[in-house]
């Protein structure tokens, strides 16, 4: 434990996994940025380096700084470990947008999303600038990354996992996590898992529920999924793990957004099936008379959806996931 008089993690300008001792947990505080006193902000590091050769294996927590379910993943994770049959390392960020979990926000501290603006750009604004350091310091040093988020505030979100379903090592990686819906989604343009790819990196996104809060439920899952993850890359050894009810896979998804304000209902909960034509959604005006229903366009999964009633015009009602054989270009981040 940590007591005030203990030392603090040596704060470090890169990252070099060779110099950790095998069979232990070593911390750092990376240097990233300064602040406008001068002071350096630090991303923090958790390595567990195994005594044993192995892969690097990347999980990543709070991209987005109210996404919280993955931090006590990482924690949990990393306490499972018996570190003296480890085969490889875990190199694990509990908070990759410091800035943002500091102001208890979604984006980075000069408002942009930080997984909007991958791979970012070392002469760029403060959030590009924290992209890029930290795929050139952190992320270039795995062999595979898992990225933990929630849903958005105002929003929830099942167990879910975006992945390139067409790469079979990514599509490996993303059942492994054993989640209740995987969609099936060729990364996009500046994301983290986008990044990674183009690095030729296996990623994989691991939505965790809902944001803001520790669900005790789906930390434990997403820890099961990561060790059956690290049981097949042979970095822990296969024990016996309970198997859940296999996924839906979605080929596609969109969000259904409202044409018109008012006070929003969602009727369904997350992994329900709707079908084409089912209400899903009501909005009433503040009088209480309503305004419109939304009917499901299709067949599909509820992935994520609203719970903030008050919804104006084009705001996000519905995630709907299309479980069916055709090819969907349709991505939702
Ligand atoms: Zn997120």
């Amino acid at each position: 434990m940590n007591t005030p008089s203990s030392p603090l993690p040596p704060a470090v300008d890169h990252l070099d996994l060779d110099t950790m001792p095998a069979g232990t947990i070593s911390r750092r505080r990376l240097n990233m940025v300064a602040d406008g006193l001068g002071r350096p902000v630090r991303m923090p590091l958790l390595i567990a380096r195994g005594v044993k050769p192995g892969p690097v294996l990347g999980i990543t927590a709070a991209v987005h700084g109210n996404e919280l379910n993955g931090i006590p993943v990482v924690h949990a994770l990393l306490k499972g470990l018996n570190l003296q049959r480890l085969a490889g390392t875990v190199l694990a960020v509990p908070a990759v947008n410091v800035p943002g979990l500091l102001e208890q926000q979604r984006e980075f501290n000069d408002d942009r999303d930080l997984n909007h603006l991958f791979p970012g750009r070392a002469d760029g604004t403060g959030a590009q600038v924290w992209a890029w350091r930290f795929l050139d310091r952190v992320v270039r040093r795995v062999d595979y990354l898992v990225d933990l988020h929630t849903a958005s505030f105002g929003r929830v979100n099942s167990l879910y996992v975006r992945a390139d379903m067409s790469d079979p090592v990514v599509a490996n990686m993303a059942r492994l996590q054993q989640p209740q819906i995987i969609v099936h989604n060729p990364p996009a343009d500046g994301t983290l898992r986008g990044a990674a790819a183009a690095l030729a990196i296996p990623a994989i996104t691991v939505e965790l529920k809902d944001p803001h809060r520790f669900q005790i439920g789906v930390i434990k899952k997403s820890v099961l999924g990561i060790r059956r993850l690290m049981a097949s890359l042979g970095m822990i050894a296969p024990s016996k793990l309970p198997s859940l009810e296999p996924p839906a896979l979605c080929q596609s998804s969109y969000w259904i957004y409202t044409p018109v304000g008012g006070l929003l209902s969602v009727l369904p909960e997350v992994t329900e099936r709707v079908t084409a034509g089912e209400v899903v959604a009501r909005v009433r005006d503040v009088y209480g008379d309503l305004v419109l229903e939304h009917r499901a366009p299709e067949d599909g999964i509820v992935i994520g959806k609203s719970v903030n009633p008050v919804a104006q015009t084009g705001a996000r009602v519905l995630h709907l996931g299309l479980v069916d054989d055709g090819a969907g270009e349709e991505s939702a981040r």
